[in-house]
């Protein structure tokens, strides 16, 4: 049951549960209590090195670097957008490119993680989609994601100041990779660890629909976006094929079951990329709002301006439409928001992410660590 990450059995400590901990320290001989000080240090202290977990003894620590890591994304570059937001790609020990995003907001931050290397999925307007799937990431490798921009953004095991949300709308298909995606969810929430708890997550799926009703099923679950961008099959299955095994009326009827799940004072979320001239007319809206309202849904509608990258077909709506489609959905009782795009001007916003370390100097940092830095007392 431990995830490895080599042939060479290196085990990821970042991406075990402290169940498995504990088993993976009982095989070293070591007692349990080993087990919760290599997990506070990785993920509430968020140390990246056995080097630097000085409370424990310097032979264990040698004996653990063995057999097993911390770490494993490597940084190969770092951009800061002109808003405050930061765009990470890392590679995976295996070579494959990894993309996280952190967002300042005014109350709290979202880091926006990937759940694979690429993505399946071959939506028009998104540029991960020209990479392909390269590879599922690993439950450890999505935790990663997290601990790395909140030292970077904090300092090493600093405490985060406005608490922090997850998106998993970064690169790839969160549903098919469902059960890392879930193990990643169960380790965050732990309270001796990072203590991000399901509620302060959501998952976007392009329309997965086996996963939607298992994910009711989840007890301690996240929420769920789903994105749309066609109020219809014919204009779906083109941006969207997955809409042609999964098309509209068995994706709203799984939203509907969906429903039942939900706490008080949740909604769903539907995202909609807003495509000049090709989803963003008056009766698109129309047939939004009465398919939503057909269902009988409790959702919400985020209107997301298209982000524009080479060499994706396509231009964002202008706001006034934008602000015009809102009208009409309001109008028929969706509430709706327009979704402010962040950190364009690094390729950090919904859809750029591919891998780009070339495409723009602009915000490009120095890495500053790429080995973790000392806690400052
Ligand atoms: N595969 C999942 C997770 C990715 S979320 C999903 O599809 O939901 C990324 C969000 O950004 C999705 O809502 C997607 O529709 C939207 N998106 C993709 N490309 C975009 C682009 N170029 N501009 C704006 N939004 C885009």
């Amino acid at each position: 049951m431990l995830e490895l990450i080599s042939q060479m059995d290196t085990l990821h400590l970042a991406g075990l549960l402290p169940v498995e901990l504990v088993d993976f320290v009982s095989t070293l001989g070591q007692p349990r209590y080993r087990a919760s000080q290599i997990f506070r240090s990785i993920h509430a202290r968020r140390i990246m090195s056995f080097e630097d977990i000085t409370d424990l003894p310097k032979e264990f620590r040698a004996k653990l670097s063995e057999r097993a890591t911390v770490a494993t994304l490597r940084s190969e570059s770092r951009y800061r957008s002109s808003d405050g937001t930061r765009r990470y790609l890392f590679k995976t020990h295996d070579n494959f490119p990894v993309e996280t995003v952190f967002i300042p907001e005014e109350r709290r931050d979202t880091i926006c993680f990937s759940s694979q290397s690429g993505c399946p999925l071959q939506c028009t307007f998104c540029l991960t989609a020209q990479l392909g799937l390269l590879r599922n990431l690993t439950a450890g490798e999505i935790v990663e994601q997290i601990i790395v921009a909140l030292n970077d953004a904090y300092g090493v095991g600093n405490e985060t100041p406005r608490g922090t949300n997850l998106v998993g709308m970064g690169a790839g298909e969160p549903f098919l990779n469902f059960d890392n995606l879930m193990k990643a969810i169960r380790i965050m929430k732990e309270p001796a660890g990072l203590h991000i708890v399901p509620n302060r997550v959501t998952v976007s799926t392009a329309g997965v629909v086996p996963r939607i009703r298992e994910l009711a099923t989840i007890a301690d679950r996240p929420h769920l976006a789903i994105s749309l961008a066609a109020p219809n099959d014919e204009l779906r299955n083109e941006l969207m094929p997955i809409n042609k095994k999964w098309p509209l009326k068995d994706l709203l009827s799984a939203c509907k079951g969906f429903e039942k799940s939900l706490r008080a004072g949740e909604r769903f979320t539907f995202e909609y990329v807003m495509l000049d001239g090709v989803n963003d007319s008056d009766e698109h809206a129309r047939q939004l709002a009465n398919l939503l309202n057909r269902h009988e849904l409790r959702a919400k509608v985020n209107l997301i301006p298209h982000n524009s990258a080479e060499p994706l077909p396509y231009q964002p709506s202008p706001m006034q439409r934008v602000k015009d489609f809102r009208s009409i959905l309001e109008s028929k009782g969706v509430h709706t928001f327009i979704r402010q795009p962040r950190g364009r001007d690094i390729l950090a916003a919904c859809g750029q992410l591919a891998a780009r370390g070339d495409a723009s100097n602009a915000g490009l940092l120095e890495l500053s660590n790429r080995r973790p830095e000392r806690r400052i007392a």
